[in-house]
């Protein structure tokens, strides 16, 4: 029998015909290396062996039972035939059936002894397994107590997919394959070696040496994907960073009519150091608060320290009522600084952009508010050293990397309203550092959330008239803008959970404003133009509009502090960050705020999913809630930078939930090595070289 090593075809093995090959590839296999690394997603735990007299109804176990009585076939409807015989142990007796396996009664001879591993049918004393895997025993030989189970494709079966995995392993000559992993990283984390890590994985011998073999896999895929990232940030930063002096923070801080957290002074200084760092590789930094939380100081601070450079700073808002916002907010705030800020929009007039776009090519304007238009448009900058982007979410990787086109050696601090917890900030914006604001500023009021049902419909309509007749203002969020719409947010059912009746915000909006003649109730959705939608948003804010019924457009950033009751109708359809969001919409003022999920699913997860919205008002804590029951699909962004598909992150091994520390500490032996050899030449680097750089290939395919 030949050798093979990782890169060898699996057509090589026998039994891997010109079909089966196809099979194979449908499922990304092409070579020995795909194949070994195709890893169970599940083992039988056959050696789980039990009584004939213990077994239960419905359980699935072994039975080592002995054949009883000559196995007999008959033929049943169509060409359907079924062998039965009797088996036993010292406790009792088991009838075995098999359906069109006429070759068992074979095998099955009177007096052999076999363990049965399959599904156990109990009716009273009664026992029998239908069609159960089984093996010859004998008596004080040991069997593989575990049976993987493969994911499998076309015509494979488990079977098929056993066997070539194991002459694939027989055959492998463990002396060519190559281990990724450096040998430091494998003694302090006291690894296996990786062929028997592959041969474990497989066919384990205990839970404990399948986990063994597991946590190899695990750090394989942690140090390939932290090299990947650390060698994408290492292309963007050339050390050639616009470098700043340090600034004169007291006066910054003077300014504001309130004192910064600790957290909001930590941030900064984050922020500055990046900076003022003499190594110039300019500042790429991720800013990651609750709403509320104070990121527009943070995002000041470090326009303040590039115009105090003699720099320009430009800040991007994803709408234009949330550029509008921040210039409200911060054009008092550089006033008092003596700098120098215009707010660029589609909507401003043309005369005024020509003004603004003048004033930033010849350096007389510092900063400029904006949005989108700011990017794709045909600003130029004098010389901009910094960009700021608010709510990064809406914002797509790809046009993360339009932007810092703009600013040539320019720094990038990205501002994000979702709080995501530390392992998925990593994957998701691995190539920015990470700075969270985990503090509130002081006095901030909790919002009080309730979990209702359609029963509270009417008081609820009257608490919404109580507030407005106070001079409160109220959201309502509908998932669905008409009445024939499959709705907006899609929140996976589990089987058996009833789908309630979705609202709409059209009819919703109609409704009450005849049930609330003296309220003024507007409608805000999704399919509006962008400047309808401004307008009833800025109408609201200012006051001329009581209840505002709209879709998820409100979600982000919008700060209406007037404003104490949310509503969330069909809430079960909402992930619980989305709901966090927009729960933060209120409690942004001095008065006492609300929030109402109103529900009328019965599903027992949705129900506890609710329940935890009324237990913390703390957004990563619910991020964290979010990723364990939904995993992390919702948060990846796909190419549109829409935060539902998969963001091109394929971790086989890895769980995103359990794998933070092993993360972090990845990308120090990711540095370590690089710092050697900073582009992956040297002739010990080459195989992981490839697996990076297919790394970048699935990466780039998903953006692309
Ligand atoms: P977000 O993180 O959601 O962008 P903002 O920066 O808009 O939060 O701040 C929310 C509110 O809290 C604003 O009204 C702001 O003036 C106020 N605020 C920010 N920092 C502090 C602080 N350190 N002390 C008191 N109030 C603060
Ligand atoms: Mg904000």
């Amino acid at each position: 029998m030949g050798s093979v090593n990782f890169d060898t075809s699996v057509r090589y093995l026998s039994g891997v015909g010109e079909k089966r090959a196809e099979t194979l590839a449908n499922m990304g296999i092409y070579t020995i290396r795909d194949l070994l690394y195709h890893f169970p997603r599940a083992y039988q735990h056959r050696g789980n062996v039990r009584y004939v007299s213990e077994v239960e109804d419905g359980e699935t176990a072994s039975l080592i039972m002995t054949v009883a009585s000559q196995p007999h076939t008959a033929m049943l409807k169509g060409r359907m035939t079924m062998t039965k015989f009797s088996a036993f142990d010292g406790t009792g007796k088991c009838n075995l059936t098999f359906f069109n396996q006429n070759y068992v009664s074979k095998i099955f001879t009177v007096g052999a002894t076999f363990r049965f591993y399959g599904k156990i049918q109990r009716k009273g004393r009664a026992v029998s397994m239908a069609s159960p895997a089984f093996e010859p025993y004998t008596e004080g030989i040991a069997l593989p107590e575990f049976f993987p189970v493969y994911p499998l494709s076309g015509n494979l079966t488990q079977n098929y997919m056993g066997k070539i995995i194991s002459s694939a392993l027989a055959m492998l000559n463990e002396k060519e394959i190559e281990d990724i992993l450096p040998e430091k990283l494998v003694k302090e984390n006291h690894l296996p070696t990786l062929g028997w890590a592959l041969n474990t994985i497989h066919n384990p011998m205990s839970y404990e040496f399948m986990e063994k073999a597991r946590k190899r896999f695990v750090w394989e895929e942690l140090y390939v994907f932290a090299l990947a990232i650390s060698l994408s940030k290492k292309k963007a930063k050339d050390g050639n960073a616009v470098l700043f002096a340090p600034s004169d923070m007291d006066r910054f801080y003077s300014v504001f009519p309130f004192s910064p957290t600790n957290a909001q002074r930590r941030v900064i200084g984050e922020i500055e150091s990046d900076m003022t760092d003499k190594k110039r590789l300019g500042m790429s930094r991720l800013v990651c608060g609750d709403v509320g939380s104070g990121k527009t100081m943070c995002a000041a601070a470090a326009m303040y320290m590039a115009v105090s450079n003699g720099c320009q700073a430009a800040l991007m808002a994803p709408t234009e009522i949330l550029a509008t916002q921040h210039y409200n907010d911060l054009g008092v705030i550089f006033a008092k600084l003596d700098i120098r800020c215009e707010l660029l929009c589609g909507s401003t007039p043309a005369a005024k952009k020509r003004i603004i776009k003048k004033g930033l090519a010849d350096g007389s304007i510092d900063c400029v508010i904006g949005t989108h238009a700011l990017l794709t448009g045909d600003v130029e900058f004098k010389n901009a050293a910094l960009i700021v982007t608010d709510e990064q979410h809406r914002f797509g990787v790809m046009q993360r990397s339009a932007l810092g086109d703009k600013t040539k050696g320019g720094h990038i601090l990205v501002m994000s309203a979702t709080p995501i917890p530390r392992t998925l900030a990593l994957i998701m914006y691995g190539d920015l550092s990470l700075s969270y604001i985990d503090e509130m500023p002081p006095g901030r009021k909790k919002v009080s959330t309730f979990v209702v049902d359609e029963s509270y419909r009417e008081r609820m309509n009257g608490f919404i008239e109580k507030q407005v007749g106070e001079g409160r203002q109220v959201y309502i969020v509908c998932p669905a803008i008409e009445s024939e719409d499959e709705g907006l947010v899609g929140f996976d059912y589990h089987p058996g959970e009833s789908r309630p009746k979705l609202k709409n915000a059209t009819e919703y909006a109609d409704t009450l404003q005849k049930l609330l003649p003296n309220v003024r109730v507007a409608l805000m959705h999704g399919k509006m133009k962008a400047s309808e939608k401004d307008k009833v948003m800025s109408a609201f804010a200012k006051g001329e509009i009581d209840v505002l019924v709209s879709t998820t457009v409100i979600e982000v950033g919008v700060n209406v502090p007037n404003a104490t009751l949310m509503i969330v109708e069909n809430a079960e359809r909402f992930g619980l960050s989305q709901l966090h969001q927009l729960r933060g919409r209120v409690g942004r003022g001095q008065h006492k705020s609300w929030c109402i999920l109103v529900s009328d699913s019965k599903g027992a997860e949705a129900q506890s999913r609710l329940e935890a919205m009324t237990e913390t008002n703390d957004g990563l804590e619910i991020a964290k809630k979010d990723l364990a029951i939904r995993g992390p699909g919702d948060f990846l962004p796909d190419k549109n930078g829409n935060t539902r598909q998969h963001g091109g992150v394929a971790f086989k091994a890895v769980s995103l939930c359990d794998n933070t520390a092993d993360l972090e500490a990845a990308f120090g032996y990711a540095g370590e090595v690089l710092a050697l050899d900073p582009k992956l030449d040297d002739p010990e680097n080459q195989a992981v070289a490839k697996y990076v750089e297919e790394y970048f290939g699935s990466i780039r395919s998903s953006v692309n």
